[in-house]
């Protein structure tokens, strides 16, 4: 639903600012040649339904009258978007631009920011190396820079860029061909045989595979190089020979053609792949638009949700997956490569609901870790803790069941569940944020906040605390430990 709302915006700018932008609404095929996928893909179609997404689960003769060139023979389906596309990104960052001076923004080019301070009456002075300038909010989208901008405000960013590629081909027959009978252009192509996409561009493909971990490079770990501008660097085949003949042997048309250009450069990223968008931690009215992994995939929409919620406090919808602060102090430089290098180099790879993924833990664990670890936990991940997600018994091995449908261990979580409901059972809570309210007015103020009636004297209850519009802040579970002492977690 957020990326909608960039195709939204981004179709309407040609004619809301009368500069051309190149989108072409070609839509997207992602191809499922294993089960797993599938599954995915259909658990996606009840979500997308829901959301309100036009999207079509499609059997593997329909996918290929969509893609004529792929010859895939594993394919068991796919799943067809018809309203996504691609976009010139030079065209729709000045389209960007002008759109926001035509409504009064200035644009200041070539001007670095070089330090902020914050003055007596809560603005901020933004230092540039042409004067200052003061400003109520400050909203940071500095791309590459993002770690060098959170030094000047004190922020250890929690993003690391990557270096990807992507290869241009000369003129495709078939696709020359296509044109001139005038066939619709083939939606971008995503095939995890291959990892990596593919779509028409010009007379040709373009082929960009995803880098996997052993062959992924980072880039600009301690800052940006000083003569690094908008450049691009030398090509590297050697990251992604697999991925290559994995699609000449998929695609075959695009091994019958010479290469046109490479580009590869670098992109930030996150350990979760999603963008830093929102509050900066302990700085108010600083804002992050910051590691953002496909900033033409994600530019409009952060535009929209940043805005909205800088002038009006709040979300219209869950943003909360990006929120800069999911993070906590454990997402240090060296934790951040770690998991960046994973995140990238297993895009492609089927992920599962739950999965925790392996890189850089145990990060922090509770004194109980090595007692559960011998009573058979199965570890998961919170707030950069290990927390048991089930136990292992009974002969089971102590080894997480990923799958979209239902495995053993949901048994076994089930008999848990139901000996702490009827009986009692203890809970590592250890990686979970705890408040104490107590005082006077203790119970007037958390009554005002949350949502539920509060508990009585040493009674529990789930609650919702609410933001000012009526929104989900966050749930708690409130213990009463006396008429005005409360604990919640
Ligand atoms: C090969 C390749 C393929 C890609 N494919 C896709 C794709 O298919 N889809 C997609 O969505 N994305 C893709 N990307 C990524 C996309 O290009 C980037 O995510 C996007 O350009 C980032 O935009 P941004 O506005 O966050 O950062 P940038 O475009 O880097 O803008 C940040 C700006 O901040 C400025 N800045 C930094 N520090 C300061 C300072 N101190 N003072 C003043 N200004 C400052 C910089 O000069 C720069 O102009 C690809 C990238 C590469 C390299």
């Amino acid at each position: 639903r957020m990326i909608n709302k960039t195709i939204e915006i981004y179709e309407g700018l040609e004619a809301e600012t009368g500069q051309p932008v190149g989108w072409h609404k070609c839509g997207q095929l992602r191809i499922a040649n294993s089960r797993d996928r599938l599954d995915e893909y259909k658990s996606y179609m009840s979500v997308a339904e829901v959301q309100g997404m036009r999207a079509q689960l499609l059997t593997p003769d329909e996918a290929r009258k969509l893609w004529p060139l792929l010859d895939n023979k594993e394919m068991l389906g796919a799943l067809y978007h018809p309203d996504d596309g691609h976009i010139a990104p030079a065209d729709v960052t000045h389209a960007m631009a002008k759109g926001a001076r035509d409504l009064g923004a200035k644009v200041y080019l070539n001007t670095e920011v070089t330090g902020f301070k914050r003055t007596a009456g809560g603005e901020w002075l933004v230092h540039t190396n042409k004067g200052d300038i003061t400003c109520e909010h400050v909203i940071c989208a500095t791309g590459n820079y993002a770690r060098q901008t959170g030094e000047l405000l004190g922020l250890d960013i929690p993003a690391i860029p990557i270096l990807h590629q992507y290869w241009i081909t000369e003129a495709v027959p078939e696709v020359v061909e296509r044109k001139r009978a005038g066939r619709p252009e083939m939606p971008i192509l995503r095939d995890e045989g291959f990892e990596g996409y593919l779509r028409e561009e010009g007379d040709g493909l373009m082929f960009g595979p995803y880098e996997r971990t052993e062959h992924l490079k980072l880039f600009a770990e301690d800052g940006v190089p000083a003569w690094f501008g908008a450049d691009l660097l030398e090509e590297d085949f050697e990251a992604v020979s697999w991925n290559w003949e994995q699609a000449l042997r998929l695609v075959p048309a695009l091994g019958r053609v010479g290469i046109k250009a490479n580009v590869r450069g670098p992109f930030q990223m996150t350990a979760d792949e999603l963008p830093l968008m929102g509050p900066a931690w302990g700085l108010p009215n600083v804002w992050l638009a910051e590691g953002v992994p496909g900033g033409i995939l994600w530019g409009g929409t952060i535009g929209y949700y940043l805005s909205e919620r800088v002038v009006e406090g709040g979300n219209s919808l869950d943003t909360s997956d990006l929120d800069p602060r999911r993070f906590g102090d454990y997402a240090n430089k060296e934790w951040t490569r770690a998991k960046v290098r994973e995140a990238w180099g297993t895009h492609a790879e089927q992920k599962y609901p739950g999965q925790d993924m392996p890189a850089a833990r145990p990060q922090k664990t509770a004194p109980s870790y090595d007692r559960l670890t011998e009573l058979g936990a199965v570890w998961g991940v919170l707030n950069g803790w290990e927390m048991p997600n089930w136990f292992a018994r009974g002969g089971v091995e102590a080894k997480d069941q990923y799958s979209w449908r239902w495995t053993p261990k949901g048994n076994l979580v089930g008999e848990e569940v139901l000996a702490v409901r009827n009986a009692v059972g203890l809970v590592e809570m250890t990686p979970m944020t705890k408040f104490e309210v107590s005082g006077p007015n203790a119970a007037r103020w958390l009554d005002r906040i949350i949502a539920n009636r509060l508990p009585a004297v040493g009674k529990v209850t789930l609650a919702h605390h609410l933001t000012a519009n009526g929104g989900v802040q966050a749930e708690y579970m409130v213990a009463r430990l006396g008429e005005d002492l409360f604990y919640l977690i």
